[in-house]
């Protein structure tokens, strides 16, 4: 039997011959009623080699992005376990961090990947997992729709993510049941996903995004996920212009969820399609078909969503903030006058947030500004029943994460990101609900390496970035602050340029550092200029679009 938790009360919910899982470029589909069948069987197989131990035991998992992993995913909740994916593209030794860091009692792979779990097994962990790994899940889907009978206490169980890594070696993150559930509820009211919603999911499995955006609350909704992995840019276009039928309306990609580097790399290729298709792929990302495009992750430069808006006939990409440690927390709304440039929007329904000033702690009042009239930043703090409640085996992270109440509620959690708030005119109180009011939120960057303090002035490298990005010479930014002397730390670019650098510089040249300067003079006050320009051919990133700025300082410049 299937525990009595919201997420598998939701599934029993929904209609079981609509399809829950679809692959898209095999196009095998799997109904709810399959997806429930398929979860207890994998459950009982799973309690059958552990002779039910698994209570509150990080499962650890290795799967493609398929109706495997999502079987998988909800066969260990439903044993009250601690559900770990892990990505098949980490090196052996990043999977073995894992596996150790997370004491993880069992590791499963599916076929695909069989040979890469024994790999990581052979060479060696601190602790051996107790269980054997290959476990063949799933016996077959096609099964007919199971009742529900019998419904346990809810369980002990919940997720256990690993940070991207992006400032410091990933931090498991232990995301309880009741956080899950609460997170889905509270993107359910914000992005009203819906039965009718086809999901379209491009990105790995083993980040928050893809868990709980694309996974558990379209679960949660009855909405179908259609999978398409590795990401390939020509292939999605295919898929967005395939031709919809008004007898097979499901067959439309109603809600696309990507990172902005996803997003750039879309519009890269379109360039590339035939005519007839760049037709239909337009028509198919226009806002009558796809209902919501969400970006996220990482900063969305505003050129990308404009040039996005323009290919799809109109539709604005919505911006959202969110952290493996908190699932979405902060999100523009659906009315499309909720997305304004540069903002992430609103607290979504059931998270508090509010700015803490980085050197005195002080809670900074909702409406206070500078001298200058610019609105004071702070850090955001973050409070409710979606937040994580630890570091996996870290209590001092843990402990140094959370600042207490003094009116008795939940701890608020340091996310270490740097904001300002502003409330804009226009925006808000609209369509997009009760909770998307007040001021908006604009996301300054990382307190570690993205608040450059030069010359006793803060630097958002974030806000630099945006402006960077603005002029045509340059195609993708990174900002950041290098040890200065003089300055303490002093302001420098890692650009790629775009073709349009190769002679609009001074004298036909090609552009240069004098050309920056001169371009940002009048956008940005000069401390906040890049005193140093660096060009390469290409910025590394993770797979969620994500600039590791220690690892890049360090190559670039060698500090
Ligand atoms: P680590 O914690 O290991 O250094 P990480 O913080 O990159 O890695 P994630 O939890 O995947 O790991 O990412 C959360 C971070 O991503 C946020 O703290 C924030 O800095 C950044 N982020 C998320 N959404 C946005 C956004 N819309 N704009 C700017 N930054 C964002
Ligand atoms: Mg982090």
């Amino acid at each position: 039997t299937l525990p009595n938790t919201p997420i598998f009360r939701a599934l029993q919910e929904h209609d079981p011959t609509s399809l829950a899982v679809v692959h898209s470029v095999s196009e095998r589909s799997f109904t709810y009623g399959n997806l429930i069948g398929d979860v207890l069987r994998a459950k009982e197989q799973l309690e059958h080699k552990t002779t039910g131990k698994l209570a509150g035991e990080r499962v650890a998992f290795l799967a493609e992005n398929s109706y495997d992993y999502v079987v998988t995913l909800l066969a260990i909740f439903a044993s009250d376990a601690i559900a770990l994916p892990l990505s098949p593209s980490f090196p052996t030794g990043e999977l073995q961090y894992i596996l150790d860091n997370s004491e993880a009692k069992m590791l499963l792979a599916t076929e695909k990947y069989a040979d890469k779990a024994e790999q990581v097994l052979k060479a060696g962990l601190k602790r051996e997992p107790l269980f054997d790994i290959r476990q063949k899940l799933r016996q077959g889907a096609g099964s007919e729709s199971v009742q529900l009978e019998n419904l346990k206490q809810p369980a002990s169980g919940g997720m256990m993510l690993y940070t991207s890594g992006t400032t410091n070696r990933p931090k498991g993150v232990l995301i309880p049941d009741s956080a899950l559930a609460a997170q889905a509820s509270s993107l359910l009211k914000a992005w009203k996903y819906t039965p009718q919603d086809r999901l379209l999911h491009l990105l790995p499995l083993h980040h928050i995004h893809g868990v709980v955006n694309a996974i558990v609350t379209p679960l949660f909704a009855g909405s179908s996920i259609e999978f398409m992995y590795p990401f390939n840019p020509d292939q999605v276009w295919r898929r967005l212009a395939a031709p919809f039928t008004a007898d097979n309306p499901k067959s439309k990609i109603t809600f696309l969820t990507a990172v902005p580097t996803v997003y750039n790399r879309l519009m890269t290729s379109f360039a590339t399609l035939p005519p007839d298709t760049q037709e239909a792929a337009k028509q198919g990302i226009s806002p009558s078909n796809l209902r919501l495009n969400i970006s996220g992750s990482a900063a969305l430069p505003t050129p990308t969503k404009i040039k996005w808006t323009s290919l799809s006939n109109g539709n604005i990409l919505l911006e959202r903030f969110g952290m493996t440690e908190v699932g979405m927390a902060i999100s523009c709304g659906l009315d499309p006058a909720d997305r304004i440039d540069s903002s992430v929007g609103w607290p979504l329904p059931g998270v508090e947030a509010r700015l803490v000033d980085t050197e005195t702690n002080e809670v900074i009042p909702l409406d206070s500004k500078y001298a200058s009239g610019r609105e004071r930043e702070g850090e955001i703090q973050l409070r409710g029943e979606t937040i994580f409640h630890s570091y996996w085996g870290n209590e001092k992270a843990t402990a140094e994460s959370f600042v207490s109440s003094p009116d008795g509620g939940k701890p608020w959690f340091r996310t270490g990101d740097v904001a300002t708030r502003r409330v804009v005119e226009g925006a808000g109180s609209g369509s997009s609900g009760q909770w998307a009011t007040g001021p908006m939120y604009f996301i300054q960057g990382r307190k570690s390496v993205d608040i450059i303090k030069t010359g006793g002035e803060k630097v958002s490298a974030l806000e630099v970035e945006r402006e960077l990005l603005s002029l045509p010479q340059i195609a993708e930014a990174a900002v950041v602050g290098l040890p200065s002397e003089q300055w303490g730390h002093k302001v420098a670019a890692v650009v790629v340029l775009s073709a349009d650098a190769a002679s609009s510089g001074r004298n036909g040249k090609t552009w240069g550092p004098m050309d920056m300067r001169r371009a940002l003079k009048d956008r940005l006050a000069s401390y906040k200029v890049p005193q140093v320009m660096k060009v390469l051919e290409a910025i590394p990133r993770n797979a969620m679009g994500k600039v590791n700025k220690k690892a890049l300082v360090k190559e670039v410049f060698g500090v």
